[in-house]
């Protein structure tokens, strides 16, 4: 059998991943494409803890943009990702992945509360945990989550998963045809240059934890599974 290069990962994925082309809302087929491959990744016995955005449905900045106060949009994008969240666990479980979702703001009669002790119970015995409604604080990000979330259950590595990127560039590939890719990086790399991996919170919060992330594009069937099994695609940022 292969021997996956990490036990315990934490998988980051955009509210975009949920939606279909239109980018926008959940689109039940594209999580199902999602799910064959964290499925594979599972039974290769990974440890997964999952963080989805809520940007497909909702951003807080864009309800500050429109004059909300931004604290309150903010609560609405953390609920966004409990929607994700719920529409991830019910497609995993229908393909025979075990799961459970915690809330870092209770409510207790759709999802358990976040206890990170047992989190990693759940963890250990194969279930995958997925986080959801953010840190539970307004002006954080889900990416912040995921830093935050892999240094508490110690988790080996943040799979950054990206929606047609393919790793890190020193420019937008989309709108410079002179980016270059970089293949490793350091944490302090992508704070000093402004590299847009996660936000700058998340990105020192890695740091200071030693956390390394593989920055890939999710939409390259395999990939998850190419991640974790070790081989060099995408941009490592932090590993040695
Ligand atoms: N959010 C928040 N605190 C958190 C995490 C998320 O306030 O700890 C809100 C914020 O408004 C954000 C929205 O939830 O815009 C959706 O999360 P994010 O933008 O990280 O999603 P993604 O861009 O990954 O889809």
């Amino acid at each position: 059998m292969v021997e996956p290069k990490y036990k315990r990962v934490v998988l980051k994925l955009s509210g975009e991943a949920m939606a279909g082309q239109s980018g926008f809302g959940i689109d039940p087929a594209t999580i199902k494409e999602m799910v064959k491959e964290i499925k594979e990744v599972h039974a290769l016995g990974v440890e997964i803890a999952i963080i989805v955005g809520g940007g497909n449905i909702w951003r807080g900045i864009t309800g500050a943009e429109m004059g909300m106060e931004r604290a309150q949009a903010d609560y609405m994008g953390m609920l966004a990702t409990v929607m994700n969240s719920l529409a991830l666990q019910d497609v995993l479980e229908n393909n025979g992945v075990p799961t459970r979702v915690q809330t870092s703001i209770d409510m207790r009669q759709i999802a358990e509360p976040f206890i990170r002790r047992r989190a990693i119970r759940h963890l250990e015995k194969g279930r995958v945990v997925i986080f959801a409604a953010g840190t539970g604080n307004p002006y954080f990000s889900t990416d912040t989550l995921a830093a935050l979330r892999a240094a508490e259950v110690n988790a080996d590595v943040i799979l950054m998963a990206k929606n047609n990127v393919d790793g890190v560039y020193d420019a937008d590939p989309r709108q410079d045809a002179n980016a270059t890719k970089f293949d490793n990086l350091s944490h302090l790399d992508v704070i000093a240059k402004g590299l847009k991996v996660m936000d700058s919170t998340a990105s020192s919060l890695s740091m200071d934890n030693d956390i390394p992330l593989v920055v890939f594009n999710l939409n390259e069937p395999g990939n998850i599974r190419r991640v974790v099994l070790g081989e060099s695609i995408g941009t490592v940022v932090g590993g040695k």
